[in-house]
């Protein structure tokens, strides 16, 4: 059976966005079917009205890869999928790379679109959009972050269980520790809102400008490179060519310039707010909305201006 087999990547109950945006996708062009794989996971695969398969075990609850590459080869070989399909996260990443490594099936990574044929990415620093074939049998693919909309999935999910047979050199290495970054409200993968620094902000200790306009938008905080390069903000944060792509509602840019690497993460973004001192500042060339003006005195006012209009 030819068909599509998506890594449903899952993170504290729940599967990510990502990959239920792949689902969706793949769903739009062909028989897609899903595969979740960790520990105590089989309530996991209700509800996405496809099949899916759960591979349950628990020398599977640690998120290492090659336990995966093993269930997810095995699946391709006895099942016949020809395409497994990715979102973009570290682990899925070393998965994909795996699996590529073990099967010899070609990888496609970056994918913006795929239409069960061909897929699309980005390229030249997101200056042009290129059609993207394969050549192996096996067809890997690995879809860049917040590039699809996770169109809500519904019906009944026809679960499977997978017989795990693990090689011996996939549990050489086991977790030492996991340990996890404190964060509130939501990441910047998930966010409708962003609120985004750049060195305009001045110090690090000027992020506490960026928080609490984020909190009061219920959003979350991401930032430049140059910043994070500082040591200003968390690495988890950057936004850009050598960060995170993101596709929030709402961008709003502090004392960020705008260049090309950190627009090729964010142009995505539906509307985009920039305010910055400098009115010849390039990201005025791509923000739907900007503000010639001090941050410093207009991110105060503007996040009293939110605060009283919840209230
Ligand atoms: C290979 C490569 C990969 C890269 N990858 C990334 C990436 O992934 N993400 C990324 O972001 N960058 C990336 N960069 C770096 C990128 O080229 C820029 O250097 C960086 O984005 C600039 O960050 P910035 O806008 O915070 O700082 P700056 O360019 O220094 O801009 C600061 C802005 O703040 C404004 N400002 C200053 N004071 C105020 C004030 N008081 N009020 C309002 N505005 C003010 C200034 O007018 C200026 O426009 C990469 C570079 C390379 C070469």
């Amino acid at each position: 059976m030819a068909g599509t087999l998506v890594f449903l990547e899952h993170h504290e109950g729940e599967i990510q966005k990502g990959s239920l945006g792949v689902l969706a996708k793949a769903a739009t062009v062909g028989a897609a079917h899903g595969v979740v794989v960790g520990s105590g996971v089989a309530g996991l695969a209700d509800g996405l009205g496809t099949t899916v398969w759960v591979a349950d075990d628990e020398r599977l609850a640690a998120p290492l890869p090659q336990p995966r590459v093993d269930v997810l080869a095995k699946l391709v070989r006895d099942e016949g999928y020809d395409t497994v399909l990715f979102g973009q996260s570290v682990l899925a990443a070393d998965v994909a790379a795996g699996l590529a490594a073990r099967l010899g099936a070609g990888l496609n990574w970056g994918l913006v679109d795929f239409d069960g044929e061909h897929g699309r990415a980005p390229a030249l620093q997101d200056t042009v959009v290129v059609d993207v074939g394969w050549s192996t049998p096996v067809r890997l693919g690995l879809f860049r972050a917040g590039a699809l909309d996770p169109a809500p999935l519904s019906g009944t999910s026809e679960v499977r269980a997978v017989t795990v047979e693990l090689e011996d050199f996939s549990t050489a290495a086991v977790m030492v520790e996991q340990a996890h970054a404190e964060q509130q409200g939501p990441s910047i993968e998930e966010a409708d809102v962003i609120v985004a620094g750049g060195r305009g902000l001045g110090e690090p200790e000027k992020f506490a400008l960026a928080e609490e306009l984020a909190r009061e938008l219920g959003g979350a905080v991401a930032a430049t490179r140059a910043v994070v390069d500082a040591g200003w903000y968390p690495y988890a944060a950057q936004v850009g060519q050598t960060g995170k792509t993101v596709s929030p509602k709402l961008y709003i840019a502090l004392g960020i310039s705008g260049a090309i690497q950190h627009k090729v993460g964010m142009q995505g973004s539906n509307v985009i707010v920039a305010i910055n001192k400098d009115p010849n500042a390039p990201i005025f060339e791509f923000a739907d909305l900007g503000v010639v003006g001090d941050l410093h005195e207009v991110v105060p006012k503007l996040t009293e201006l939110v605060r009283a209009r919840k209230s």
